[in-house]
């Protein structure tokens, strides 16, 4: 029998707010253990949570950006569990009125991925693992998270990734998180189950819980999706139940704990006002939602005459994509080879290229495009000049003077040129005889005296201007 796995997501994404949802403190990742702290977040009996604004406005963004109706009143609520990463024992989330419902993402494969809810709620804080002891680090305590729920509709491993790195791409873009799965501002459960593939009715599922990597979530999924199916295939059930996926091991295998206790308790938050977002905010917010990566790439595509996977691979991050824009009204596909291929070279990790860190500046380097599409240097010359920018950050003009790959003047030129024509006698004769391709060997021949610099064209038409005055 052939099997098909149907797959549900509920992603984690913390936001970048500077300060976390219930308090003051900071947000920022790492940091000495315990360091970012205070009664609020580590829940101390007498401790007021007050609600950050931001964080609201963040989950309004982010909801927008995926198409979500917005519930402008909504609504804190208590989901108690007793774990050492939650100190009062309960987490602040939502539970039947989310900011956000009713979304969609479309994937580039045609497959639309309906988005169910979006909820705000705090972060817990980390458990780590030493010998037989377990440590806990409650700076993550509070941090604002969004859950996005998803409808069941992935059906492969390639769904699932392609939607992780749209939504990467959204939240980026719309400034709300850097969605870094390293740091865990991306994390992933998967609920999965299997049926024969034609069936329309559902299995029993299986939730895989806290995936931090690309490959964690595929190991997972495959490893989850053939254990599924020799159950089934043996006659046997699949049990409902939370597992953990063990990326040593490769295997998932069941967490009997508070995950597996579903019965939260949910009520409504006493201590947190009804979370309002005026009409007024919500059209702001909607105003200000920038170019989403699709419609920037389309425009790549349309309008400045870039190939669909150039255009792709420059929205995927950014900074990327504003550093292109720096340059491309003067000539986007310079630009976008020059990057592609020149800098991306440098810069050869994900990390690296979301974070730009790159010594060119945006001005820099639409001087250099400038420089080139207007034809005052050749573009081995600029391939040279813009890895010197990279290692220098220095101004392209600069660099050309500094290391005389500016052209060369016309006199100097000209008697390259003519030296060409006399050095070469053998050439000549050949090309004159009408051997075209003898021609090349002066152009290379001016080529290597002047290191590359001259111009191929230029040297064609002057070098065929001497013979001529020869005749
Ligand atoms: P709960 O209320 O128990 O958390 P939800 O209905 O919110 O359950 O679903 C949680 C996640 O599980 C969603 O992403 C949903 O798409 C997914 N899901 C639900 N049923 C199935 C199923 N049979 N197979 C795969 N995924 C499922
Ligand atoms: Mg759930
Ligand atoms: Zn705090």
């Amino acid at each position: 029998m052939m099997w098909e796995m149907v797959i549900g997501l509920e992603t984690h994404v913390e936001l970048s707010t500077k300060t976390k949802i219930f308090c003051s403190c900071t947000t920022q990742f790492g940091g000495e253990p315990n360091t970012h702290c205070c009664p609020v977040c580590t829940g101390q009996p007498g401790s007021l949570p007050l609600l950050n604004k931001e964080v609201v406005r963040y989950g309004v963004k982010a909801g927008l950006a995926l198409g979500c109706h917005i519930n402008l009143v909504s609504k804190m609520d208590r989901k108690h569990y007793v774990y050492p990463d939650m100190p009062k024992a309960y987490q602040i989330s939502q539970f039947d009125i989310p900011l956000c419902e009713h979304g969609k993402v479309e994937l580039e494969n045609g497959t639309t991925i309906r988005v169910n809810r979006i909820h705000i709620e705090e972060d817990a804080g980390k458990l780590i693992h030493e010998g037989s002891t377990y440590l806990v680090d409650y700076n993550r305590c509070g941090v604002p998270l969004i859950e996005i729920v998803t409808a069941p509709d992935f059906r492969s491993v390639e769904d699932v990734l392609l939607y992780l790195e749209k939504l990467q791409g959204i939240m980026r873009t719309i400034g709300v998180s850097d969605c870094r799965m390293q740091e865990g501002s991306l994390r992933c459960d998967v609920n999965m189950s299997v049926r024969p593939k034609g069936s329309d009715k559902f299995g029993t599922r299986t939730e895989i819980k806290n995936l931090n990597s690309f490959t964690a979530i595929e190991n997972a999924i495959n490893y989850e999706f053939e254990r599924q199916v020799d159950i089934l295939e043996s006659g046997g059930q699949v049990e409902q139940e939370t597992l953990h996926f063990n990326s040593d091991t490769g295997e998932t295998v069941s967490m009997r704990d508070k995950e597996n206790a579903n019965d939260y308790r949910y009520f409504r938050e006493p201590d947190v006002v009804t979370v309002r977002v005026s009409k007024e905010e919500y059209d702001e917010l909607l105003a200000s939602l920038p170019e989403l990566p699709d419609q920037r790439m389309r425009r790549y595509v349309e309008n400045l005459g870039l190939t669909e996977t150039d255009a792709k691979l420059l929205v995927k991050y950014r900074r990327v994509a504003e550093f292109f824009e720096a340059a491309a009204d003067i000539d986007a596909k310079t630009a976008a080879a020059f990057i592609l291929t020149n800098i991306f070279k440098s810069v050869p990790t994900e990390v690296e290229r979301e974070e730009w860190q790159i010594k060119v500046s945006p001005e820099n380097f639409r001087e250099l495009v400038k420089l080139t599409s207007s034809g005052k240097i050749n573009r081995n010359i600029a391939k040279r000049v813009l890895d010197r920018m990279l290692e220098t950050g220095s101004a392209p003009a600069e660099i050309i003077e500094k290391e005389k790959l500016g052209g060369v003047d016309e006199a100097e030129f000209e008697a390259i040129c003519r030296k060409a024509i006399e050095e070469n006698p053998a050439a000549v004769a050949d090309y004159k005889g009408g051997k075209e391709k003898a021609f090349q060997a002066l152009i290379g021949y001016v080529m290597r005296l002047t290191r590359g610099a001259a111009n191929p064209a230029q040297t064609e038409a002057k070098l065929k201007e001497l013979l001529n005055e020869e005749a």
